[in-house]
């Protein structure tokens, strides 16, 4: 970390400024040109507020020079990481996911949208049995009942299953349950107890980007998760807030290559939250599988129009089944070896 003192500063300012880092355990390095003086703080920095230390009459800004997130960090880990999904499934790492399904579990109806994504060529099942809703009023899922038809289906159709964990009084049931992956929702991407407690296990965990969430703040939620020794972590962009409002979402496709950059966690796009509307939905899921996600996640209803909720992004089975051989073919686009140059 750097701090760059107003040109105003005083010796003795410096002095003491020095001082009070170094009282903290940080080394420090002084730098003084004609205009500025710099001092560098070395050590684990991410300890250190940067607002507290720009809030002092002397420091003009501070930069980080490293990331403060260490785990999620492809610095400290080059080699992608390849979460194993249950049921022989695996993500990362060159290996490519479709998570399909309804948003919510709502009946008996989950095992034939299940047969019909599988057949469309999914490998892990998705539909929410605890939901966050934006209403207190909206279907709030069915609970564990919707849980033990996720397992059902599971069961029957050899698939892992991803659903949402909203509670952190439920993370012990999911575990008890065997629940393949465990979904952190876009509402609950910084409720840093339930990221702790997700922690705490060794079952994969979706984490979702927040509703206005940035790169770093997703990336700060897996190190809450890694953290507490869980490295099973796959992130999730499903759009952001913006002052647009003709989709229900920003698709932020650039943070596909930015994660996979800047981590080794495996990233899925979800065009479905993304767009809010089905007529999107295949536009954007061709944009993710081609700036290198290496999962989508979709969702899927035999009836969108009955859909207990998201029935306006949900795509029928025929439409999932044609999004999903134009979905291989720009793998095998990107995925192609063509002796390229200009790798990174
Ligand atoms: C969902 O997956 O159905 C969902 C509600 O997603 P998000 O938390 O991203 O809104
Ligand atoms: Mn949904």
């Amino acid at each position: 970390m750097i701090a760059v003192l107003k040109q105003t500063a005083t010796p003795q300012q410096l002095e003491h400024f020095v001082e009070w880092i170094e009282n903290r355990g940080f080394k420090t390095h002084v730098s003084q040109g004609d205009a500025k003086t710099i001092v560098g703080i070395i050590g684990d920095t991410s300890q250190i507020d940067p607002f507290l230390l720009e809030s002092m009459s002397i420091i003009e800004r501070v930069q980080r020079v490293s990331e403060p997130f260490k785990k999620a960090n492809r610095k400290f880990h080059p080699e992608d990481t390849v979460v194993d999904c249950g049921h022989g499934v695996l993500i990362g790492g060159g290996n490519f996911q479709v998570m399909a399904g309804p948003c919510s579990v709502e009946g008996k109806n989950l095992i034939e949208i299940a047969r019909l994504c599988k057949e469309a060529g999914a490998t892990m099942l998705r539909g929410g049995a605890y939901r966050l809703r934006t209403s207190p009023y909206a279907f709030q899922g069915m609970g564990e009942k919707g849980l033990d038809l996720l397992l059902e289906a599971s069961a029957e159709l050899n698939m892992p299953i991803v659903t949402e964990v909203i509670d952190p009084r439920d993370v012990q049931l999911f575990v008890d349950k065997s629940i393949d992956v465990m979904q952190i929702g876009a509402r609950n991407a910084q409720n840093f107890t339930l990221l702790k407690e997700v922690g705490k296990t060794t079952t994969p965990v979706l984490l979702r980007r927040g509703v206005a969430g940035t790169i770093d703040e997703l990336l700060m939620a897996a190190e809450y998760i890694m953290s507490e020794g869980n490295p099973n972590v796959i992130l999730c962009e499903r759009g952001v807030r913006s002052f647009e409002t003709r989709a229900r979402n920003t698709f932020d496709v650039n943070a596909i290559p930015v994660l996979k950059h800047l981590s080794h966690l495996p990233v899925v796009g979800d065009p479905s939250h993304a767009t809010g509307y089905a007529r999107y939905v295949r536009p954007a899921a061709y944009a993710a599988t081609a700036a290198g996600a290496d999962g989508l996640e979709i969702e899927v209803h035999t009836c969108p129009s009955e859909a207990f909720s998201d029935g306006a992004q949900a795509l029928t089975p025929e439409q999932f089944s044609d999004a999903m051989r134009r979905i291989a073919l720009i793998r095998e686009a990107i995925t192609a070896d063509l002796d390229a140059t200009g790798d990174e």
